[in-house]
């Protein structure tokens, strides 16, 4: 994607506009998939729910997490190659609903696909054994999530040293238990949380084993970084960690699986918009935008993340404030943006906002989401 196709296309949808260059996802899998060529990535849905964004990855040879029952149905209406009547272990190579806690409603609905999930406390198994008696399962441990962008141990994972009575409890309640999963938390840029978590994983997985407990899958999760500036560490030294430490410490008749959502999506993404007020306020210039916090760039509050906007105009650059378009407070994209002298109707863009953006926008103050166009479908 240049500047240029960008401003075209933007003149051609008008603005707010998101772009996805699917040409992007597919070197994102491919990258995926030669670092980590023991890995089955199932793409994290949550991270980008786009339809074509699931065709995409599907045709590329991915499977899918899903968190929810819209997530699943979307991921089963959208692969079209679905063999019928679909095979078990095709909708187990396909999908994993990963999200620990499901509501009852979900779990009986899903019952007639047997699908795989996880868990992570006795209350979700008994509630799994009663409505989704088919199911297989995976247990969720809860590992060190330490220095990621994104924390995920305080709410999920059961401690390690439970990990085995929760197998064997889901064993005598007749549930197939497939293995064990985690998540070092997203945007993880600190490679030990990984390390670490295998060894763990791997200690649950031999005490299993020597219960008894056949134990095929091992989830190794989300988490890997999406490359947003120069000081996330290369994809190529976590693949070196991780794989050395699969090799050492798995057999090689475990299954290994990932649910990479950011790393495919985040790169993937353009948003640009348009300048629709302009002030002046104790002497810094500040920019009003036809999107804001609660559309495209929701990943500033629900992500934790940054996107540095950008000017398609040259000129000397001063700091300024940059507000989304609602009149809510809490609604600024930046308070120290560099950025040339803008005039009304000028147009911005952001880079790397394909995860977690377009993905939890909403209508708030009756503003649609932004337009999404799909690139090099
Ligand atoms: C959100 C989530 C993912 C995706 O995480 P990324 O950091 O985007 O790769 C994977 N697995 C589970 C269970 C999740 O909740």
């Amino acid at each position: 994607m240049n500047l240029r196709q960008l401003q075209a296309l933007a003149r051609q949808h008008g603005t707010p506009l998101v772009v996805v260059d699917h040409a992007v996802i597919r070197r994102n899998f491919a990258e995926f998939r030669r670092h980590f060529p023991k890995v089955q990535p199932y793409y994290a849905v949550k991270a980008n729910p786009e339809p074509e964004i699931v065709r995409t990855l599907f045709r590329a040879g991915a499977s899918f997490d899903v968190a929810s029952l819209p997530e699943f149905m979307l991921v089963y209406e959208n692969i079209k190659s679905w063999p019928a009547p679909a095979q078990q272990d095709f909708i187990w190579d396909k999908i994993i609903y990963a999200n620990p806690t499901k509501p009852r409603q979900t779990l009986e609905a899903l019952d007639r696909y047997k699908p795989l999930v996880t868990f992570d406390n006795l209350t979700e198994l008994e509630k799994i054994h009663a409505y989704a008696p088919h199911a297989g399962v995976v247990v969720r441990l809860r590992v060190p999530n330490t220095g990621s962008m994104v924390e995920l141990s305080s709410k999920f994972g059961c401690d390690p040293a439970e990990a085995v009575d929760l197998m064997l409890a889901a064993t005598r309640l007749g549930l197939a238990v497939e293995g064990v999963s985690f998540h070092v938390g997203s945007q993880c840029c600190n490679f030990e949380n990984y390390v670490q978590s295998l060894n763990m994983a791997s200690a649950v997985m031999r005490e299993a084993r020597s219960r008894g407990q056949p134990m095929k899958i091992l989830d190794i999760g989300g988490g890997f970084p999406a490359p947003y500036h120069q000081d996330v560490p290369p994809i190529a030294t976590l693949a070196r960690k991780i794989n050395a430490e699969i090799d050492r410490l798995f057999p090689p008749d475990v299954e290994i699986i990932a649910e990479p959502g950011r790393f495919m999506v985040a790169s993937a993404a353009w948003a640009v918009s348009r300048i629709i007020g302009k002030a002046r306020r104790d002497g810094k210039p500040c920019y009003y935008i036809d999107d804001s916090v609660y559309h495209t760039f929701s990943g500033i509050i629900f992500d934790h993340c940054k996107y540095p906007l950008k000017s398609f105009r040259r000129g000397r650059k001063e700091i300024c404030a940059v507000f989304g378009q609602t009149c809510d407070g809490l609604d600024v994209l930046s308070l120290s943006e560099e950025l040339p002298e803008l005039k009304l109707d000028d147009l911005v863009y952001a880079e790397n906002i394909g995860a977690y953006g377009s993905a939890s926008a909403t209508w708030f103050n009756g503003f649609p989401p932004a337009k999404v166009v799909h690139v090099n479908l």
